[in-house]
């Protein structure tokens, strides 16, 4: 894309996991029959009045304080007009010129790359129900019959706009991933991309370098990953410069990513906001949110991600296991703790990052679903610097924690992982190890590091694997006259 700079803005809608809907007492869940959490208000019955979720309303001023918005003390519901068999009521109630979050940034990194990104709003609005077409894989052209469920319908549903500040399809992935792992750690969504719990849609538009106008953009609705966030965009980028450069204008569109095709496929032209007929709800009066409730939620703010990941930086985390982490707020709290518990910073880093993360990972659990205490990691650790334990043994023993078999003692007994720490044990198979193998040692003698693995290994294998591999090398060398 050499000459061409790309544009690129991204609304992301995010449902909100509270126990009832935005505005009636329906429960919120996932995967329950379809039609069976619904009543008059999210059917849009006549006469059916919405009353608004409080806890909701803390939802979104969590998120926006996290975004570093302004909070606007009084705000609106508008109705959003159109026609669409998920929608019952044919409109949406939303926010229009009054939203209840509003100027914002994030800042993000891609590969030692910092910028900040501007967030215009961030509003609260209700889900829509989910149409489901039959046949045509999925797709409503050529679809044998659709089917309509309306449990999602009325969800306490948080849209967050950025500014047309990304330049890059890396910059929109690790902006979605930035999203997805703040609003995470506040704890109001489970962000799951692969449920709809969160999703994107790309506002996109590519002009030469060095304008100052933007392009004609096109939206890509409905990308529910963050890979074909990236893909989408990538490719929506290289075919507007394609049409450009062919002498052709670019169309203001709405288009759909396929992940199949690899490509954008046409879905419908743009409406402008005008086409909504947005107008003021008038069964809902305005929202209040005073100083002393934007004050309370900002002191209940968790620590965010960037957050952690200075201080894991400072306290000499390296980079990865820092950003893995910061993306796992439950995994980053036990760390935490074990490392106050006196654990080493890299050794707990290394296990909750690795054998942890893949525990649960392969049997699809949750990290309060395992035995693991901070504790634990501070014993197995201990265990480790002092040499009672090597490295390789302490991640077994760690999966026997996980598991419930006991502490890393208990485990390290039962399963005969003990190092001989009885320095007088090893000297001897260190001896008995220097004169089967007098000439390799010779070598040592004369400076050759190479044969050092060797006789590690020879005293590795006559102590059944239980020495501990520094204190054995230690030895050599100091025997060895170096
Ligand atoms: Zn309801």
């Amino acid at each position: 894309m050499s000459g061409w700079e790309a544009v690129v803005g991204i609304e992301t809608h995010v449902e909100l996991q509270t126990a009832s809907k935005m505005f009636c007492g329906c429960p919120v869940v996932f995967g329950a029959e379809p039609n069976t959490t619904t009543c008059p208000v999210c059917l849009g019955l006549p006469g059916a009045m919405p009353v608004p979720n409080e806890e909701a309303i803390e939802g979104i001023l969590r998120i926006g304080t996290a975004l570093d918005c302004e909070i606007a003390e009084h705000s609106v519901f508008h109705r959003k007009n159109y026609f669409y068999p998920d929608l019952p009521k044919n409109y949406q109630i939303s926010q229009y010129d009054v939203p209840i979050c509003h100027d914002g940034s994030v800042e993000i990194d891609v590969d030692g790359d910092a910028s900040v990104i501007g967030i215009t709003r961030v509003h609260m609005e209700e889900d829509t129900g989910k149409s489901i077409h039959v046949g045509e894989g999925g797709r409503i052209h050529g679809a044998e019959h659709s089917l309509v469920d309306f449990n999602r319908s009325g969800v306490p549903l948080v849209e967050i706009v950025s500014e047309p500040d990304l330049r890059s399809p890396e910059q929109a992935r690790e902006y979605g991933a930035e999203l997805q792992r703040i609003v995470r750690a506040l704890g109001v969504s489970d962000v799951r991309l692969e449920e709809g719990s969160m999703r994107f849609d790309a506002n996109i538009s590519v002009r030469r370098a060095g304008d100052v106008e933007y392009g004609t953009r096109t939206e890509v609705k409905n990308v529910n990953s963050l890979r074909s966030l990236q893909r989408a965009i990538a490719h929506e980028i290289e075919r507007q410069i394609g049409v450009l450069e062919s002498g052709e204008p670019v169309v203001q569109e709405t288009r759909h990513w396929s992940e199949d095709l690899g490509a954008t496929t046409l879905m419908r032209s743009k409406e402008e906001s005008e086409d909504y007929r947005y107008f003021l709800e008038p069964d809902l009066v305005p929202m209040r949110v005073d100083a002393s409730w934007q004050a309370r939620v900002r002191e209940a703010l968790p620590e965010l991600p960037a957050a952690r990941r200075a201080r894991y930086k400072g306290l000499g985390v390296d980079r990865r296991t820092a950003a893995v982490l910061a993306a796992a707020p439950d995994i980053a709290d036990l760390f935490d703790a074990a490392v106050s518990a006196g654990a080493d910073v890299r050794l707990s880093g290394i296990w909750v990052t690795g054998e942890l993360v893949a525990y649960l990972r392969a049997g699809d659990r949750a990290l309060d679903e395992t035995a693991v205490e901070p504790d634990h990691l501070a014993e197995l650790s201990a265990m480790v610097t002092g040499g009672r334990l090597s490295a390789t043994a302490a991640k077994e023993v760690l999966g026997g924690v996980l598991d419930g078999d006991g502490s890393p003692g208990e485990v390290a007994a039962a399963r005969d992982l003990l190092q001989i720490t009885d320095a007088g044990a090893i000297e001897s198979a260190v001896a008995a190890v220097i004169g089967e193998h007098a000439d390799a040692f010779a070598k040592l003698r004369e400076g050759d590091e190479k044969v050092l693995g060797f006789l590690v290994g020879q005293v590795m294998r006559a102590t059944g694997g239980k020495a501990d591999p520094r204190q054995v090398s230690e030895l050599l060398r100091s025997k060895a006259g170096g």
